[in-house]
């Protein structure tokens, strides 16, 4: 492991002289490996994590856009910002910060590696990844993809650690900030560590979307998407919409027209390039889901369809009259489970959707556009969607508040939250 952070470091020093227009050379050559080989890192995610396989190369894809997404921006992000003051000269100069430890998890193995990879490494730095234990060989692949893209030896180390190991490379004075993607427990542990030590982190860990269908919405348009914010990656997503909030006056026929759509997804074996709902991927988490099904069942949520656990497959479920109290509204919940909560006026709503301990993303339905723009400041979210699911794009920052963490990925806020923002005064 110390040899692992010395190459690292040692490489670094040499990496963070090359210019910003050479580095950004080798992403062209990541890209063009990932879109080659596409298939069969598409088979190594699904074989690992059950992800139905036509799901799997759509994240192998969206790796590509990212890394063409700082081929071409990288450049003018971290050029240096001049500064009008009364000194002769004053910029600010964007340099890197070292060695950065990565911690990822497993539902998007390869999406959630490269966003944090691609543009820590693009800015000088070098990484090292404790990726998710039951992903070991979507870990070891990553490594091999940027040897082979021609970044030096050093600049993306796998460390096949145990979560219990993290703390001690974060206390490692080589490591000089650390980004964890996962879950709250986590990042608490994460966090902790790294400010016992003084050393910056991002988290982007857990969310609870609401996704919101207003009177005016159009409901077709709404429930096409709502199947997709849910049940994508059979519901494993943070950003996935979770607690469905509609309007008393559409609730029935959304709730139909929801039921319809989820009843028409076909499920089984993952490889399949039909199948669009797969099993989840260990079977404690579906155990997991099937105790805040029950509850919520008890407390008085009515179950419209699915429920059933068989292993680790979970059966695409509806639950109506979901309240505030329910574990399938407090809680996230990392699964095939569509929430369904009635409200009567936007207030109502907005009320809804900040009640919960997370604050990734929220999704508003309405043709309405003029008067839910005078209402976005109300949602206490890092992400707000209208008409749209939420999803992640290179060229938009990500990231959340409250629980849901701290820091962004993506877009320019995140190549620069593991850079030293230099301040330079000549006279
Ligand atoms: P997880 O159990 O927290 O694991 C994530 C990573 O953290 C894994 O590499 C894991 O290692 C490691 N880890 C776990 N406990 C740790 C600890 N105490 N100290 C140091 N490292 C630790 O999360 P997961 O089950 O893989 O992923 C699901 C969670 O991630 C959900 O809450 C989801 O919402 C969140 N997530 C958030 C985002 C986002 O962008 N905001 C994206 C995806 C997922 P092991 O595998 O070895 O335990």
């Amino acid at each position: 492991m110390n040899s692992t952070l010395e190459i690292a470091k040692t490489t670094q020093k040499t990496w963070q002289e090359i210019s910003i227009s050479e580095r950004v050379k080798c992403l062209k050559n990541l890209q063009t490996i990932l879109l080659k080989n596409k298939e069969t890192y598409a088979r190594l995610i699904t074989t690992e994590m059950h992800k139905p396989i036509t799901q799997a190369i759509a994240e192998v894809e969206k790796c590509t856009l990212l890394c063409d997404y700082y081929l071409q921006n990288a450049d003018s992000f971290l050029e240096p910002k001049k500064i009008n003051t009364k000194n002769s000269e004053s910029y600010v100069s964007y340099e890197p910060l070292g060695v950065i430890l990565g911690v990822m998890p497993w539902n998007f193995p390869f999406w959630q590696v490269f966003r944090f990879a691609v543009p820590t490494i693009t800015s000088g730095n070098t990484v090292v990844v404790k990726h998710a234990s039951n992903v070991p060989k979507c870990a070891t692949v990553i490594q091999t993809i940027f040897e082979e893209a021609s970044f030096p030896k050093g600049c993306y180390q796998n460390l096949p650690i145990s979560s219990t190991e993290v703390a001690k490379i974060i206390a490692n004075p080589i490591i000089k900030a650390v980004s964890l993607t996962g879950s709250e427990q986590a990042g608490i542990a994460v966090a902790s560590e790294a400010g016992k030590h003084l050393k910056k982190c991002v988290l982007e860990l857990g969310g609870n979307n609401a996704f919101i269908i207003l009177e005016d919405a159009n409901l077709e348009k709404a429930v096409g998407i709502a199947v997709n914010a849910r049940m994508q990656n059979a519901g494993q997503s943070c950003i996935a919409a979770k607690r469905f909030l509609v309007h008393e006056s559409i609730h029935d026929a959304f709730v139909s027209q929801l039921k319809a759509a989820v009843e028409k997804l076909k499920s089984g074996d993952p490889l399949n390039n039909d199948t669009q709902i797969g099993s989840l991927a260990r079977v404690d988490l579906a155990e997991e889901l099937e105790i805040q099904v029950g509850k919520s069942i008890e407390m008085g949520a009515k179950l419209l369809l699915g429920g059933n656990r068989n292993e680790a497959f979970f059966e695409p479920t509806i639950l109506t009259q979901v309240t505030p109290e329910m574990p399938v509204f407090k809680e996230e919940t990392f699964g095939p489970v569509a929430a369904i909560t009635s409200f009567k006026t936007v207030d109502e709503a907005i009320s809804l959707s900040n009640q919960s301990d997370f604050g990734l993303g929220v999704s508003i339905f309405t043709r309405n556009i003029d008067s839910i723009k005078t209402k976005i400041s109300a949602f206490n979210e890092g992400a707000v969607f209208i008409n749209e699911m939420v999803k992640s794009d290179p060229r938009l920052p990500f990231g959340g508040i409250k629980k849901s963490g701290y820091g962004r990925e993506l877009a320019e806020d995140g190549i620069k939250e593991f850079v030293n923002v230099k301040t330079v005064v000549i006279n």
